[in-house]
């Protein structure tokens, strides 16, 4: 067994750090702060570690996704994020919660997240769309933190209100409560093998419990103040905890004892991790570092082959799920209303072991080991980081190792707890009259109905909540149905109709085109979405479900692409490749999601909020340069990509009636200097290369009309050209002080940021 080493120290946090999640391939180690701020740590020396930008406060929270594809973390903002983990630091958001987040947690298939609260709530989206499943209420204290089982079949939880609770993730149902007298949990992760969870608790203990025989069955008295983080390795046979005590440290849970005490944090050590396969685990502290440390001791235990062993006579939860136990509450289960059974089980407890049962838990727990209890003499090694040199410190300590829950040398917290909970059992039997047992026993009974009753009285507020945000979640579309006046269509000529948003401000409104082709329709751009443009061309007839429409974006810019979602399921939305991502994310950078109360000259429904108003992720296709959209019998537009205002960009030529339909590419502005190019989402160098490519394509061809994205209807391409050439002249003495510092200025307002493309 070799000693765990110290390889990589990363410092670029300002506050302390919170969390850490390796990536699956253990190329990539994410952190999260107190300083609002991810860090994504590369592994291979010379590449640039990245900052994640987005949280206006504490990151409480990090967690990579089974695939590694998404970053989740969770806020003092009370938002959830997912990031793509790439250069960009792109996210989506959603506010998850009424009070801060404090643990997010990914389910093994990738498909839920989960998200615990000091709303005193566990809630459980999908990660697709972030939609809304249930919540978990009853705790009466923040929810530090909660956990899926490896199956996904349990949550774990931990709370303030100094329980720890089992949920089956099926029923929504508490199936077990652990009571915690001497403090609360801080942080809580299952066993790899599903049967046991472990625990840090702020009395300083590091405690595992079985959730199948719902005991105690090892506790740790080794840090001196609160511990604030675990992690199991992999291969199930130890355990890392970080406490306020500056060190962290490593238990053999085969052996039951302690076996590192590693120093490594000036002050407290608040985060653990190891990577998927354990070669490596991860620390982080209040000193605002993260340490990386090769695993080692790992290499030498034939832990992977006994593990497996021992695994396969677990049942992964199943005994808990199918056992007559129905109620979490307290009073019912433990002490008040003794069973004959538990009385001989507790009385075993005050008793010494019977051979039989240290045989048991020798299977059951030590995986064919002997569980036995010892001191530590001398294998127990204290390892030091002294300074930036990396340099490992070793030295021998003599501490006080492991001390068991049924270990009668040591007497500790659980052991104390069920003589006390015996003591008052049989005191109930011996002394009092059978006519106070009785009224006891009725009293019991009757606790055990009104828990009952809250139980369901919970379940029911759950699934209303869970209604009610379903609810929240359609109102837009709902709303619609209030407001038939949004949009004004017009009939442009026997195939072709325009719609519009005339409430909205009309530097910004959009053209929306609905083009009835031979056999199917095409609607080209849908407007911004906060009304549904499907159901208001359903009332005009325009739409039927017996007709096909397929919905084709210009670009992903949220006038053009904010209604595409009320489309989504019943017609093939299309956008160009280079703006599939952003749309299809509902990413915020590349739909730009910008809208100010004052551009609405009236209230698109009830209650409608500027600040809430985004473009939701879209299901849609990607379609490239040459695309042909086939209308039916031989009537088809075909797609021409026009980079420049956004990557992805588009022109369609529509030849059946020599027109081409321009979105945001070019319109009929004042002067073609100003069509935009400053985008976040623009590139000049790509915007000139598309306005020759036009110059020459509107040569080639005869077109009698423009339909662009904003504005009037150009009858002739003389006047596009125009435009284009403008453009293109502009850009030679381009980059004026003037110019670039009003753009500066404008850009400012829209993204509150510097950074902006000009001329590149
Ligand atoms: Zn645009
Ligand atoms: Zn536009």
């Amino acid at each position: 067994m070799e000693d765990p080493k110290l390889e990589k120290h990363f410092k670029s946090h300002r506050s302390t750090v919170t969390s850490l999640s390796f990536s699956p391939n253990t190329k990539q180690l994410v952190s999260g702060s107190l300083d609002a701020c991810l860090f994504l740590w590369p592994f291979k020396p010379q590449v640039r570690a990245y900052r994640f930008v987005g949280h206006n406060d504490a990151v409480h929270s990090v967690c990579f996704s089974p695939s590694g594809h998404l970053i989740a973390s969770g806020s003092k903002d009370k938002k959830v994020r997912l990031w793509i983990p790439s250069v960009k630091g792109e996210s989506t958001v959603f506010k998850a919660h009424t009070a801060a987040v404090r643990c997010v947690d990914f389910s093994s298939d990738g498909q839920s997240l989960l998200s615990s609260s000091e709303d005193k709530t566990i809630k459980i989206w999908t990660v697709h769309r972030q939609k809304f499943q249930f919540s978990l209420n009853q705790h009466s204290n923040w929810v530090r933190c909660a956990k899926f089982s490896p199956d996904g079949r349990l949550i774990v939880s931990c709370s303030d209100d100094k329980t720890v609770k089992i949920w089956d993730r099926n029923t929504n149902e508490c199936m077990h409560t652990f009571y915690e007298p001497h403090g609360f949990l801080n942080d809580v992760a299952f066993h790899p093998s599903g049967t046991c969870i472990g625990g840090g608790c702020t009395d300083a203990s590091v405690k595992i419990w079985d959730i199948r025989t719902r005991k105690l069955i090892q506790h740790y008295a080794n840090h001196v103040a609160s511990v604030n983080n675990v992690a199991f390795h992999p291969n199930g046979n130890f355990l890392l905890s970080a406490s306020s005590d500056a060190t962290l440290k490593v238990f053999d849970l085969l052996e039951g004892r302690l076996i590192y005490t590693l120093h490594g944090h000036q002050g407290p050590a608040t985060s653990v991790a190891f990577s998927k396969q354990g070669d490596y685990f991860a620390s982080g502290g209040q000193d605002q570092q993260v340490l990386v440390w090769k695993t080692n001791f790992d290499t030498t235990v034939p832990g992977v082959d006994s593990m497996n062993t021992a695994s396969s006579k677990f049942t992964n939860g199943n005994d808990l799920m199918t056992n007559d136990y129905t109620t979490t509450s307290r009073i019912s289960s433990a002490t008040a209303q003794p069973k004959k059974s538990q009385i001989s089980s507790l009385r075993e407890k005050s008793h010494p072991e019977t051979s039989d049962e240290r045989r048991a838990r020798k299977i059951d727990i030590s995986h064919e080991k002997p569980m036995v209890h010892t001191y530590d003499d001398g294998n127990h090694l204290e390892i030091t980081n002294i300074g930036p040199a990396y340099a490992n410190g070793i030295s021998r300590s003599n501490s006080a190792s492991a001390c068991l829950s049924n270990s009668k040398a040591i007497p500790n917290g659980i052991s104390k707890n069920n003589r006390a909970t015996y003591d008052i059992e049989t005191n109930g039997h011996q002394n009092h009259s059978p006519q106070l047992t009785n009224t006891l026993e009725h009293i019991v009974q009757q606790l055990d109905i009104l828990t009952k009753t809250v139980a369901i009285l919970e379940t029911r507020l759950t699934m209303t909540e869970g209604k009610l945000q379903e609810i929240n979640d359609q109102g837009q579309r709902m709303a619609q149905i209030d407001n038939p006046c949004w949009f004004t269509t017009k009939k442009i000529n026997s195939h072709l109709y325009l719609t519009t948003e005339n409430y909205f401000f009309e530097g910004n409104r959009s053209n929306i085109w609905l083009i009835r082709g031979k056999a199917r329709d095409l609607i080209i751009d849908c407007g911004l979405g906060v009304c549904d443009l499907k159901k208001h061309l359903e009332n005009l007839n325009l739409l039927s479900k017996d007709r096909e429409c397929i919905v084709l974006c210009t670009h992903s810019h949220f006038d053009h692409s904010g209604g595409a979602n009320h489309f989504e399921n019943e017609c093939k939305v299309l956008i160009h490749q280079d703006d599939y991502q952003g749309l299809r994310n509902g990413w915020q950078e590349e739909t730009l999601n910008y809208v100010k109360a004052t551009q609405f000259l009236q209230q698109p429904y009830q209650n409608f909020s500027t600040r809430d108003y985004r473009v939701p992720a879209t299901k849609c296709e990607p379609i490239m340069d040459g695309h042909r959209i086939d209308l039916g019998a031989n009537d088809e537009l075909i797609v021409l990509h026009a980079p420049g205002h956004t990557q992805g960009s588009i022109v369609c030529y529509y030849p059946r009636t020599k027109s081409l339909f321009t979105g945001d590419f070019v319109y009929n502005c004042n002067h073609g200097s100003e069509l935009l190019d400053w985008l976040p989402t623009s590139s000049v160098q790509e915007y000139l290369r598309s306005a020759n490519n036009m110059l020459d394509f509107l040569q080639e061809h005869e077109i009698k009309k423009i339909y662009p994205g904003h504005f009037q209807i150009l009858n002739d391409k003389n006047r596009v050209q125009e435009l284009l050439q403008q453009y293109i002249d502009s850009k030679d003495d381009c980059c004026s002080i003037a110019k670039a510092s009003c753009f500066q200025a404008v850009t400012k307002c829209f993204f509150r940021t510097d950074c902006f493309r000009c001329c590149n």
